[in-house]
């Protein structure tokens, strides 16, 4: 448990000064149509996954509904179902593509349970290898990232021609 209070630890200060939807990275990301420039390697008709900048380890993602909540009682019931569904295929495409042999999965709700963002519900995926605790300084605030978000993003992405239609179809509504 030590480990994993760590590891959710919220100390990543630039996420801890977006607040309101305005300033949230999610909904920024959402809004955008430029999916390679926001990391955004997932979208379905109500959930996203994306990148996270400030990876605890290699292919560290985030899920999220597209709309602005924090609560999960918040969330529709087609909503989490969608959000437990791409993370299921998001699993299986870490475990083909970055060989990843065991996961991390969390939500922090509200603030002083360490919620960097906590008007914008996400799930945080974190991928792990045996052994990579070696090289996971998990107390400091630098890290070894071997592999770029970019060449992350190539891996996980989905095929940009599905991600553009989906994304045309989120404008749409
Ligand atoms: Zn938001």
């Amino acid at each position: 448990m030590a480990d994993l209070a760590r590891l959710w630890a919220p100390w990543r200060s630039r996420y801890l000064t977006t607040t309101g939807r305005h300033r949230c990275v999610f909904c920024t990301a959402r809004r955008s149509r430029d999916d390679v420039r926001h990391h955004v390697i997932a979208r379905g008709r109500s959930v996203f996954a994306i990148l996270n900048l400030y990876p605890y380890n290699n292919g560290h993602f985030m899920i999220a509904p597209y709309r602005h909540v924090g609560a999960l009682e918040a969330l529709r019931p087609r909503e989490w179902a969608e959000l437990l569904g791409m993370t299921r295929r998001l699993l299986r495409r870490l475990r083909a593509r970055l060989h990843a042999q065991g996961f991390n999965l969390g939500i922090n709700l509200g603030r002083a349970a360490g919620a960097g963002i906590p008007g914008h519900l996400h799930v945080h995926v974190v991928p792990r290898w045996v052994g990579d605790t070696n090289f996971m300084p998990v107390l400091g605030t630098t890290k070894v990232i071997s592999q770029s978000l970019d060449e992350l993003f190539a891996l996980l992405a989905e095929r940009p021609r599905r991600m553009a239609r989906r994304t045309r179809d989120r404008l749409r509504r």
